[in-house]
């Protein structure tokens, strides 16, 4: 019987016959949310893999194949029988990569086909309940361009990135929802920002594929530094002076494992602009409890928001006051997060 090792990423595992194979699932996890989140996914999985055991770490002579996950684990940990396939919508570029984003976008688009054939389905519950609830319950790709940058709540963006980083769910079938979502709502600016959304996510894989030792210097693309990084504990970061807005932003990061995007942008720019710590630092935290933790957008967003990425105009400051006027005018993610009574 062959014997897979997939660590955080299940993508195509359904490529094998589970019956006649045996899948050690090997998860990284940091956290209690993070190890929640696979107990999840290893019950949907056993129906459907007989053969499937929960391993806490990795003979590198037990397996015949392993599942890419990252960069890092590629490398480091799973040698040369690794099955390299990513949970991409391109297997490989059609094109040669620009520099920044919007010429990719430009170029991306002309290629992405009306419907991906074949997506591979999701095969758990949860997954699909979600699904449903997001594209036929609520009709949610109607608001998502409005809600998106909301900071609290379930609708406000898709809450599919858990999934797609570990590989449950196929980008591809999450393209074509889209997709057949549009045809029987109509094409809007909204549905479409998904997909644009989606693509960020493209962009900083193959990105990396051509620059990834920028991803973890300092000054990033601007020139190699790979001086240490340094970690803080809890306690630390409890103790620092900053706005309020990241306390709570820390509070919901270590109590649920996610940040909706606005959240992370806002809490990246205070540790880069205010505290005026080391953009790694901040992303090695975000590797530790992430549960949709993805080695390429999550340092390719870190580096970005550093100005030392793919953003032509350099660093991003957010003004905080100005960021909570907009998106929590009554300071409810203050209070849900413990800063506000
Ligand atoms: C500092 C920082 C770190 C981040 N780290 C990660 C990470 O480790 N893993 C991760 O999946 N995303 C990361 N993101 C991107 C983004 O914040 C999350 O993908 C998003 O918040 C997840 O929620 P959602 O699924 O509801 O997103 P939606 O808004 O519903 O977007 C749909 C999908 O598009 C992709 N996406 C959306 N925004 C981005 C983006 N800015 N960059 C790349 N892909 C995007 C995700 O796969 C997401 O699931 C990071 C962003 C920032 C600013």
């Amino acid at each position: 019987m062959k014997r897979i090792i997939a660590q955080n990423n299940f993508f195509h595992l359904t490529q094998f016959d589970l019956n006649q194979t045996e899948v050690l699932f090997a998860p990284k996890y940091n956290s209690i949310h993070q190890k929640d989140f696979f107990v999840r996914r290893f019950n949907a999985l056993s129906k459907i893999a007989p053969h499937l055991k929960w391993v806490e770490s990795i003979d590198e002579n037990d397996f015949d194949i392993a599942l890419a996950w990252d960069a890092i684990d590629e490398k480091k940990t799973l040698g040369k029988k690794l099955n390299p396939i990513q949970n991409r919508l391109f297997s490989s570029l059609p094109f040669k990569l620009p520099e920044s984003f919007t010429p990719f976008r430009q170029l991306a688009e002309t290629q992405l086909p009306s419907l991906f054939h074949p997506a591979t389905p999701p095969w758990d519950e949860e997954i699909k309940k979600e699904l449903h609830y997001y594209f036929v319950e609520k009709k949610l790709p109607l608001t998502y361009l409005e809600t998106r940058n909301e900071m609290l709540g379930r609708d406000g963006s898709t809450k599919f990135s858990s999934f797609l980083s570990t590989g449950f769910l196929d980008v591809r079938y999450l393209y074509n929802e889209v997709r057949q979502f549009e045809s029987i709502h109509g094409t809007t600016k909204s549905s479409g920002w998904i997909i644009f959304e989606l693509l960020w996510r493209e962009f900083f894989y193959w990105h990396y594929q051509e620059n990834s030792r920028s991803y973890f210097s300092r000054f990033g693309l601007k020139s190699l530094d790979f001086s240490q990084v340094t970690q803080y504990s809890l306690s630390e970061l409890n103790k620092m002076k900053a706005d309020p807005f990241f306390h709570a932003g820390l509070n919901e990061l270590i109590a649920t494992g996610y940040l909706s995007n606005r959240a992370r942008q806002i809490f990246a720019s205070i540790w880069i602009n205010d505290l005026e710590l080391d953009w790694r630092s901040g992303a090695k935290l975000f590797e530790e409890h992430l549960i949709d933790y993805d080695v390429y957008s999550n340092y390719g967003n870190w580096m970005y928001l550093a100005g030392v990425g793919v953003d032509p105009r350099g660093k991003r400051y957010f003004n905080v006051k100005k960021q909570l006027e907009l998106y929590d005018p009554k300071g409810e993610y203050l209070k849900t997060w413990g800063i506000l009574s």
